[in-house]
Order: C-alpha cells, then structure tokens, then sequence
C-alpha cells in the first residue's frame, strides 16, 4: 500500500513540471534568434527563460554585478567575445557527457569554460560574372598580383577580420601574416569600410570582384527582398589555408560562475548541444550546426561541403593581440 502511494506520487510529479524553475540568459544574440529555442526548452522542461539582450558590455555588467548577478549564462558570437567572458574569469567550466558528445573538442575551451554551437565561415564571396571558377582557393591566393584593385573588406580591426587574422598567425606566424595582411593591402579596391553586407552590394555595383565575409550573410540577404539581387550577383567560396581547412568561428555558450540557477543552465546548455535544438539554432542564422549527424538548411548545403580548419579556437583567442598588432602596424584600414 505504502509503495503504491509513493509510485503514484512520483508520477504526478514527473508529469506536472514546476513552473517557477528559471533560468536567466545574457545575450549578444538577437531576440529572434534564440526565442525558438527558449520557446522549445520550456515546453520541454517547464523551466522559464529570462533573457536579457546586451548590445555591449558584457563583462562590464558581470564585474558591476559580481555574486549578486542574476545571469546563469551567457550567449554570444565570436571566439573573442567568448574568450573575452572566460579571461575576466566570469565563465565556469561544466563536465558534461552531453555537451563533450555533441560538441567537436576544436569548438569548445579544452577547459571546458566555453561550448561551439554552431558555426559559420569566414569565405571569400566571388563576382559570378568576373570571376571564373577555380581562380581563388585559398587564403592565401589573396595576395596574388593579380587581385590587384579587386578585393573588398571590412575594417581589419573587426572581430571577424582579427578571428581571421589569427588564424593566419596560426598558420604562417607572425612575419607571415603580417607579409600576407600587407598582400592584401595592395589588392584592396577601396579603404576597408561598411560590414559585409556592403562588401557584396560593391561586388554588384562593379567596385571590386571578390570581397572577405561570412556565409549566413548570403542567406540572409537571398532572404531580403532589397539585398537578393545583391547577393545574387556572387557565389560563396571556401577558401583553405594551404594544406589546412576554411577558417570558422562559433556562436557559444558560457556557464557563468555565480550562476544562481546552475542545474536549469546546464540542462539548458545540454539542451542546445542536441542534435534538435543544434539544427533549429543554426537555420535561425542560415549556420553551420556541429553535433555529429545534423544537417544545415538546404540553401546551406547548397553550396557545397568543405574542411574546416580544425585549430582549437581558444589558440586563435591566444593569437589576438598578435592579429591587432599586425593589423595595426600595416595601417590595414589606412
Ligand atoms: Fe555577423
């Protein structure tokens, strides 16, 4: 009888979650793009979600804050953003079989501080009508003479320029990065200017031929009906560094150390590492997913497979201050 009891009370709880379980997010990601997958961890888990969206300052805010922050975890893009939370000493590291099954180990900290949830690439987008197939492969095709007056970029000093340019010190150390930022330099059509929407309507407009930027770029402008025709006039290609991969970068995941609500965190955290939640995720941002077997939206796979580098990303984090000093010293965007 007693047992019976038990059972039967065991049962109403699974099936009737606790509603005032919550977890509070600190975001750099916009609103529309982590609101499907809260929307599908509450009405998974019954636990709420609180975000809040920075625009900047996030490690500001945790300092200002300190223990009494309400803020469980943290969201954001790029490796220096993520490095950025970690180095102030902000981030705690989580064991978890979930998360070490579902996330590459070159896509998380080797310390566990930090999780990869999806990715996008740093590619080269090419003119359809001025640049032939097979012309540019690889990162450091960009220095030939014969781009000369045909490349766009961003600001060198940008994130994803500097994420970039540590890959390169990665690859070709310092004095050849810096040889090879300053290649690059020569082939510039105009100062570096506008994010890297703008380098694509130059491409359309006929100021350069081939321009540096990331992938979910091209699907978000297909999918804007002012930008298509931008974005129509180029085709992505993924470059490799010589006899390496395409350089990536993450949008990642942080467990903050004061966390109030740390067991909801790592469910969510372990939530957004499945295969499920990894591929809602990466549609929201036309993105790269990483758990073993999933797959981005078709555009996405459209073009094409390719080899991404696979240097861990906290070793491109160690190589930032290099990249802005080269960047700096080469008068990049002067
Ligand atoms: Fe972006």
């Amino acid at each position: 009888m007693f047992n019976r009891t038990a059972l039967s009370l065991t049962t109403l709880l699974a099936a009737a979650p606790v509603l005032a379980d919550e977890v509070n997010i600190y975001s750099y990601r916009q609103p529309e793009l982590i609101k499907p997958l809260t929307d599908a961890f509450t009405e998974q888990t019954g636990v709420k979600v609180n975000v809040a969206f920075l625009k900047q300052g996030m490690v500001e805010r945790l300092k200002a804050e300190g223990d009494r922050s309400p803020a469980d975890l943290v969201f954001t893009v790029d490796i220096s953003r993520l490095a950025a939370v970690v180095n102030a000493g902000f981030a705690a590291p989580v064991e978890s079989d979930a998360l070490n099954t579902n996330v590459p180990e070159h896509l998380r900290d080797p310390e566990r501080r930090w999780f990869g949830m999806t990715t996008r690439a740093r590619i080269i987008y090419a003119s359809n009508d001025n640049v032939a197939e097979g012309e540019v492969t690889t990162y450091e095709d960009l220095t030939d003479p014969k781009w000369k007056g045909r490349i766009c970029t961003r600001s060198g000093t940008h994130p994803y320029n500097i994420a970039l340019m540590s890959a390169v010190v990665h690859h070709h150390g310092e004095d050849g990065a810096k040889a090879w930022l300053e290649g690059v330099k020569t082939n510039l059509a105009r100062k570096p200017q506008g994010n890297d929407r703008a380098q694509i309507k130059a491409i359309w407009a006929g100021e350069c031929d081939i321009a540096i930027g990331n992938t979910y770029y091209l699907g978000k402008m297909l999918a804007d009906d002012e930008q298509k025709a931008w974005a129509e006039s180029v085709r992505p290609v993924f470059p490799t560094f010589e006899g390496a991969g395409t350089h990536v970068n993450v949008s990642g995941v942080a467990l903050v150390k004061s966390a109030p609500n740390r067991d909801n965190a790592i469910k969510m955290m372990e939530f957004l590492a499945s295969p499920k939640a990894q591929e809602i995720y990466a549609a929201a941002n036309f993105e790269y997913p990483i758990a073993p077997g999933t797959q981005a939206v078709e555009l996405v796979q459209s073009w094409g497979e390719f080899t991404p580098d696979d240097v861990n990303l906290m070793t491109l984090a160690g190589n930032r201050s290099t990249a802005l000093k080269i960047t700096e010293e080469v008068d990049f965007d002067g």
